[in-house]
């Protein structure tokens, strides 16, 4: 696959080395336009920067190279990890994103990006729990790359986890209230999976269960534990 280089500024001057790398993050650029997001990338004042970009028409751009730390990720946490740039690899996807007009990802766009992460996960023996997306390692700032991403797919071709329950017999228990001692069960199966919970702060956790749905039941986003997330959270848990 062709990946046109244009390197950004952007990157620790440090290297890392290449055994580090144990995460892919998924994001959208959430700007108007590829043209926007690409100069935002390689400009130097803008601080930010991912080790590839996909544009719209499936075409790959390299902007850092694996074993230089960019600037994707932000203040983030998942499991024991902290600040996820070092030990990850961004990969931006370009979609105008839910401020300018979210839309559905591209068929060639998902290609390249399906591409690329193969690549990575067997250079870098990835595993598949450690796909993510930004919004799963920083909940409280971000929703990229959103509900429209098609994590299901992807994860029928190895990339990232699913889970195995019937989609039919979820659905009868979506809107389906639990009692609150299961609340405390499905914070038990979030942090197992990943999910990091500061502190009790109620708008805090409506976003962390937003995060969650967003990548596990995109139907509903409400910030509401449902007895379909209960079941979902229990099933991908006992996959970690
Ligand atoms: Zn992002």
């Amino acid at each position: 696959m062709k990946i046109k280089k244009i390197y950004s500024p952007n990157f620790e001057k440090k290297k890392r080395s290449y055994k580090l790398i144990k995460f892919l993050i998924i994001h959208y650029t959430g700007m108007q336009s590829e043209r926007e997001s690409l100069i935002r990338l390689c400009s130097s004042n803008s601080k930010v920067s991912s080790h590839f970009l996909i544009n719209q028409s499936g075409k790959a751009y390299r902007l850092v190279e694996d074993n230089q730390i960019a600037w994707h990720a932000g203040k983030s946490h998942w499991g024991k990890y902290k600040n996820l740039n070092q030990n990850s690899i961004g990969i931006e996807l370009v979609n105008k994103g839910h401020k300018f007009g979210y839309t559905n990802f591209k068929r060639q766009q998902l290609y390249s990006l399906i591409k690329i992460c193969k690549n990575l996960i067997r250079k870098y023996k990835i595993k598949k729990q450690n796909i993510l997306a930004h919004s799963d390692i920083a909940p409280l700032r971000k929703m990229d790359p959103g509900e429209k991403f098609p994590w299901k797919e992807l994860a029928h071709k190895k990339i990232g986890i699913w889970h195995s329950c019937n989609t039919k017999i979820l659905k009868k228990f979506r809107k389906i209230r639990i009692y609150s001692k299961f609340k405390l069960e499905f914070i038990n199966h979030l942090k197992k999976i990943g999910y990091f919970f500061d502190n009790k702060k109620k708008a805090n956790f409506v976003k962390i269960v937003k995060a969650f749905q967003r990548h596990y039941r995109k139907e509903l986003i409400n910030g509401i534990i449902d007895k379909e997330c209960l079941i979902i959270a229990k099933n991908i848990s006992k996959k970690i």
